[in-house]
């Protein structure tokens, strides 16, 4: 029952774009998504998936945790979204992830006050409110830097009212 299967990814493109917004045409190789028309425009070259060797152990927790549970079944695309996020140098050290059958969703909270920090805190715990009453598959998980750890919805708003420490 605790087994991790292997995941299927809708890795993004290095266009930006998930690889549904590709397509093979008599024409030639098109993309509908948001890089039409920038410099990053797909048009001609096809769907070319972003590196994704890369592992961290937040990214490892998450790819381990997704298999377990099979989530999520559709916008797969999220888990790709994740890991650039958390490959990134930037990368979240403390955050809190939902995955529900429709995609996952990443909050960090380690935001430096100077940054918004009211806004953020607002918005994440709106954000897991709406996840609580409206996808009752959906679980909550919180990333302490170290392990990826389940976390009811109350735990999950306690979590995200805390501060972040200050950056120095
Ligand atoms: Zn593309
Ligand atoms: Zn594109």
């Amino acid at each position: 029952m605790d087994y991790a299967f292997p995941l299927h990814i809708d890795w993004h493109c290095l266009c930006g774009d998930s690889a549904a917004s590709h397509h093979t045409r008599s024409t030639g190789e098109e993309c509908v998504g948001h890089c039409q028309k920038t410099p990053l425009d797909c048009r001609g070259f096809g769907y070319r998936p972003i590196d994704h060797t890369g592992r961290t152990p937040a990214i490892a927790a998450i790819f381990d945790m997704a298999g377990r549970l099979r989530l999520p079944r559709h916008y797969t695309c999220d888990l790709s979204t994740d890991y650039k996020m958390l490959i990134a140098p930037d990368a979240p050290t403390r955050f809190l992830w939902v995955a529900r059958d429709s995609g996952t969703h990443l909050y960090p909270l380690d935001v430096p006050v100077a940054i918004d920090q009211g806004w953020s805190r607002d918005y994440i715990r709106t954000s897991l409110t709406y996840h609580e009453r409206n996808h009752p598959e959906a679980q909550c998980f919180h990333w302490n830097g170290y392990t990826l750890d389940p976390v009811n919805w109350d735990t999950a708003k306690t979590l995200a009212s805390i501060p972040a420490p200050v950056a120095v």
